[in-house]
C-alpha cells in the first residue's frame, strides 16, 4: 500500500471536501485513486481547474452518499488531499442553527468549534511520539477573512464568525440537549466539522469551514423539530449559490500562506513522515 499517488497524478494546490454537487464546478475533471495508510479517501478525487486554480474534490459522503457523517473516512481524505500538493482546504457542509438570527440560507464561516463526537479516529499521531497541535484557533484566519469578504459582495446573509458544536449524529439533537448548546451562545450545528478541522491542522494544512444554515436546531424551533426533507429542501435551493461562492472563495486564496497554519508542526519530532 502506498501514501503516494502515481507519479502522474496531476497535483493540486486548493482541496475542497464537499457534497457530491460540486463536481461541476471543475474544469477538465481527471479522476485520481489515491490509497493512504488510513484506507482510501470517500472517493476517488476529482481533479480540476479553476480560473487558473488547481483545485482537487472530495465527496464527504461518497459519490453514491454512502458514509454517514460518524463513518466518513476524514483521515484518508485529507491526507489523500495533501498527497496531491493541497495545502488550503475549504469544506462546505449544511448545518442547524442554534440562534433564531442565523435562519435558512445563511452562511457562517464559524471561529470555533465545540466536539461533541465520540469514537472517531481524530489523529495520525497514535504511536511513537506524543504531538500536541495547537487547536486554540481551530480555523485558519486567512481562509476566514477571504471567504467572509466574498461571502458578503456576493450579497450573503453572513455570520462571519460563530462557534460549530459538532455531534456524533447521525440522529439531530433533542430539544434539550439543543438547548443547552444554543445557552452556551453556540450557534451553529453540524455532523461533519470534526475531527475534520484537526486533522487539517495536524497536517499543518488550512481549512475553512463554509456553512450552510439548512434550519432552526430542536431547542428554538416551535414546530417539530428538525427533519431531513427540510434540510434536503433548503440544501437543495440553496447548493448552486453556495457552489459559486466557493469557486469565487478558490479564486480569491492567497497563492502563498503568510498564515500560521504551515508552521503548526514547527518543533515537533513526528512519528511518521508527511505526503
Ligand atoms: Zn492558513
Amino acid at each position: 500500500m502506498s501514501s503516494q499517488p502515481s507519479a502522474a497524478a496531476p497535483a493540486a494546490e486548493i482541496g475542497v471536501i464537499g457534497g457530491s454537487g460540486f463536481y461541476s464546478f471543475l474544469d477538465d475533471i481527471e479522476e485520481v485513486r489515491v490509497d493512504t495508510p488510513y484506507g482510501p479517501p470517500s472517493d476517488p478525487i476529482a481533479v480540476g481547474e479553476l480560473a487558473g486554480r488547481r483545485v482537487a474534490f472530495v465527496p464527504r459522503h461518497g459519490r453514491d452518499h454512502r458514509f454517514p457523517p460518524h463513518r466518513i473516512p476524514y483521515r484518508a481524505n485529507l491526507w489523500a488531499l495533501r498527497s496531491l500538493g493541497v495545502r488550503q482546504v475549504l469544506a462546505p457542509s449544511a448545518v442547524g442553527s442554534l440562534t433564531p438570527r442565523y435562519g435558512p440560507g445563511t452562511l457562517g464561516i464559524p471561529d470555533q468549534i465545540v466536539d461533541r463526537t465520540s469514537g472517531r479516529d481524530q489523529t495520525y499521531y497514535e504511536h511513537g511520539a506524543a504531538v500536541h497541535v495547537s487547536f486554540s484557533d481551530p480555523y485558519c484566519p486567512a481562509g476566514r477573512r477571504t471567504a467572509a469578504g466574498t461571502a458578503k459582495t456576493a450579497g450573503w446573509d453572513l455570520a462571519d464568525r460563530g462557534t460549530l458544536v459538532v455531534i456524533e449524529g447521525p440522529r439531530f439533537s433533542t430539544r434539550a440537549e439543543s438547548q443547552w448548546f444554543a445557552a452556551q451562545g453556540w450557534t451553529l450545528i453540524g455532523m461533519t466539522g470534526h475531527p475534520e478541522a484537526v486533522l487539517a491542522r495536524e497536517l499543518a494544512l488550512c481549512y475553512t469551514s463554509l456553512c450552510l444554515v439548512t434550519d432552526l436546531d430542536a431547542g428554538i424551533e416551535e414546530g417539530e423539530g428538525v427533519t431531513m426533507d427540510e434540510v434536503l429542501r433548503v440544501f437543495g435551493e440553496n447548493i448552486g449559490r453556495l457552489r459559486t461562492l466557493v469557486g469565487d472563495v478558490v479564486k480569491a486564496l492567497p497563492a502563498e500562506r503568510s498564515c500560521p497554519c504551515p508552521n503548526a508542526l514547527d518543533g515537533m519530532k513526528l512519528p511518521l513522515e508527511l505526503p
